[in-house]
Order: C-alpha cells, then structure tokens, then sequence
C-alpha cells in the first residue's frame, strides 16, 4: 500500500473537499430547495433559523412550514417570544410534539434577553453554552446565520455521507461528523450546509434514492457497490410498549376536569386528563407509581365511583414509547367534585373552552375519541348525551 507523507495527504484531502463542495454547491445553485426559512448565503436573522432549526428536528418540512408561520407571526423577535408566557408558547406549538423543544426555545430566548440584549453569539462554541442548545442547533445557526465552517450532523447528512464512503458499519457519528467537518468548504459554509441538507431530503433519501440527479453519481461508493438499501446501518431505538387508563371526568354541568402536567420529561407542562399507565411486560418499573399505579402494578382510578369502560382507546408513539391508553368516563355530582377538587389539582372547563389550552397530540386523540358519536343502542344512552 502506498503511504502518502503528510504533506500530500493533505493535498489529496484538500482535493476531494474541493470537488466535492464545488458539485454540491453547482447543485444547490441549480436545484436547492425555497424555504421560509432560508434565503442564499447566510441568513441576517438567527432568529429564524434557530427557531426553524428546533422546529425541524423530528418533524419533516412539510408538517412544520404553517407552524412556522404561525409561530413567526405571534412571536416575530426574540423579545416578544421571551415575553411571553410559557402556556401561550406551548399552545402555537400544539400538535408539532415534542414539547421539550418550545419550553427549551423559550427557557433560551429568555436567557438571550435578559444576558445579552436579545443577540445570539457567533461562534458554535459561545452557542454550545446557551440554555437547550446541543451541538446540532449550534452548528447550524453558526453555519447558517453566520457562514462559519460548523458541519452539522443530522439524519440527512448521515445517510449522505455513509453512502458516499459505502461504509457497512454502524454509523459512527464522531467518524461521520469528522468527515462532514472535512468535507465543508472555506467558503459558502451557510449554503453548503443547506445544500447537504437538501441532498439528502429530496435525492438521497432512506428509500429509493433518485442516484441519476445526483451530483455524486460518479463517486458514490453505495452506488458503485449496489450496496444502498444497506446503508446506512443504524441501530435501531427498542421502544417501551406501556398500557394505561385516561380518566374523562365531568361535572354536573358538563365541564370535563384537566390538569397542568407537572412531572418532569414526557409533556411536562402541558394541559391532559389525568392518566397513568405501567410497561407491558409486567415490569412497572416505568408506570407512574405515584400517580395511580396500584400495589398489583395496575392503573387504579383517581375517585371510587361509578367509572364506565368507554371500550375506546387510543394509541399514540413517543420516542421511546409506545403508549396504549383506555378510556373510562365518569359524571360526578356535586359532592363528589368537591371531593376530588380537594385532592387533585385542576379544575373543570366545558369542551369549547379546549381551544384555550395547549393540549398534547395524545389528549387530543383522546379528545377525538371522546366525542365520536357510538352507533345508537336502543335504551342505552350514547356518548353524546353526556355533553
Ligand atoms: S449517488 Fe445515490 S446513494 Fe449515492 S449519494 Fe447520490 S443519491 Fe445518495
């Protein structure tokens, strides 16, 4: 094997970076995707891009641009977003999930005002230090709002790069975000980043990647190989199964009782019906045992009382968990909502005031549920005689 001196290697890299970037950038030019969020070369306003940046993570192009727009025309700066209060935050988030991301995007903006006059730092090591900004989010506003050579790694990038050098073995993301830092330019480190991103959304995608409008056709080692259903290899997340109950609880004049989530991690601080639920296999390790998870390891209702078995479910996807939760509906009088307002935070709201709270995608599966109509039974009342 022939051992290149330093000096060569070198050259060799600078080579390859070269050609590389120069036919992904002739792409972009050509064929980058308009977005709201993007103009070319470096975006003025870190704002936006940071903003669109948190709301792209998990979530695809398509499902964030009217949140976006949303979000932009209720909190148009940094100022107005840290002004405001962190229910309003969440409700312009409804639906988008992940919720960790407005709290985190409002922890920050707050941070940003009250410590640095509302002005995001340049550099990804200054970024790195702001509350709820990891190394992808501060590589992409470096890049993208500030043209600094920071290679970000996301899905896109890995499945771009993996096939490129046809590598066979679980991605590595040092090794991935080494070549990715490797192969940025000198210069157009916004657009490149853009570009790579764009590559790997609408040409290289996980199936049946478009490879004849590709500008790597000809260096492309998956390719080349017939290897790339195969690449890349990435272990795959083991998710927790969990089964639980959600209680629907109502008054005597029709108001349903909801409650601010105040455990930490899943959903924290968004509007639910009380639920719990334990892990499938037995094991209630992950049940919320302080929150009506009995001594046998089952979900126990919240108020002894006459509690119907709605026969409905729902079934809703986490990253970590798959969540099946059964609906039981219960009408309280007067007494009894005394009783449980005594011991429970939350209180009663009638349905039409829903729209006033920042409900989860699951409460509003849940929501949905509820209120679809059962086929009638002769003498037994249906769901919408409750309301
Ligand atoms: S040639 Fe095909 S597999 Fe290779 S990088 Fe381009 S689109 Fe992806």
């Amino acid at each position: 094997m022939k051992i290149l001196s330093a000096d060569k290697k070198n050259s060799v890299e600078d080579e390859i970076r070269s050609v590389f970037s120069s036919a992904l950038l002739g792409w972009y030019d050509r064929s980058g995707r308009d977005l709201p969020w993007r103009v070319r070369g470096a975006h003025p306003n870190p704002y936006i891009v940071w903003a669109a940046e948190i709301m792209l993570q998990q979530t695809t192009v398509k499902t964030v641009i009217p949140y976006f727009y949303r979000f932009m025309e209720k909190f148009p700066d940094i100022q107005t977003l840290a002004e405001a209060d962190i229910e309003g935050v969440l409700l312009m988030w409804q639906g988008l999930g992940y919720y960790t991301r407005a709290r985190k995007l409002h922890e920050c903006a707050k941070y940003l005002t009250a410590n640095r006059d509302g002005k995001f730092p340049e550099t990804y090591a200054e970024l790195l230090k702001l509350p709820g900004i990891g190394p992808y989010t501060a590589a992409s506003i470096s890049s993208l709002a500030f043209d600094k050579r920071e290679a970000v790694v996301d899905g896109n990038v890995i499945r771009v790069i993996s096939r490129l050098y046809g590598i066979l073995e679980t991605v590595s993301l040092p090794d991935i975000q080494k070549k990715a830092q490797n192969l940025m330019p000198e210069k157009r480190a916004a657009d490149y980043t853009s570009a790579i991103m764009d590559l790997g959304a609408v040409v290289c995608t996980p199936k049946n990647p478009n490879c004849g409008s590709c500008p790597f056709q000809e260096n492309c080692a998956a390719l080349r190989n017939g290897m790339i259903d195969k690449i890349p290899l990435i272990q795959k997340l083991q998710k927790t199964g969990k089964t639980g109950k959600v209680f629907w609880i109502e008054n005597e004049t029709g108001g349903v009782f909801i409650q601010k989530r105040t455990e930490k991690g899943l959903l924290h601080g968004l509007t639910e019906f009380p639920w719990s639920a334990v892990v499938d296999s037995g094991d209630n390790s992950g049940g919320d045992k302080s929150d009506g998870v009995n001594e046998s390891g089952s979900v126990s209702f919240p108020i002894a009382g006459d509690w119907t078995d709605t026969g409905k479910s729902v079934r809703h996807v986490f990253t970590h968990i798959r969540l099946e939760l059964h609906i039981f509906k219960i009408r309280l009088s007067k007494e009894a909502e005394a009783s449980f307002l005594n011991q429970n935070s939350g209180f009663f709201v009638p349905e039409s005031a829903f729209s006033d709270f920042p409900f989860s995608t699951l409460m509003k599966k849940i929501i949905l549920e509820v209120s679809k109509q059962d086929p009638p039974k002769k003498g037994i009342p249906t769901l919408s005689d409750y309301f």
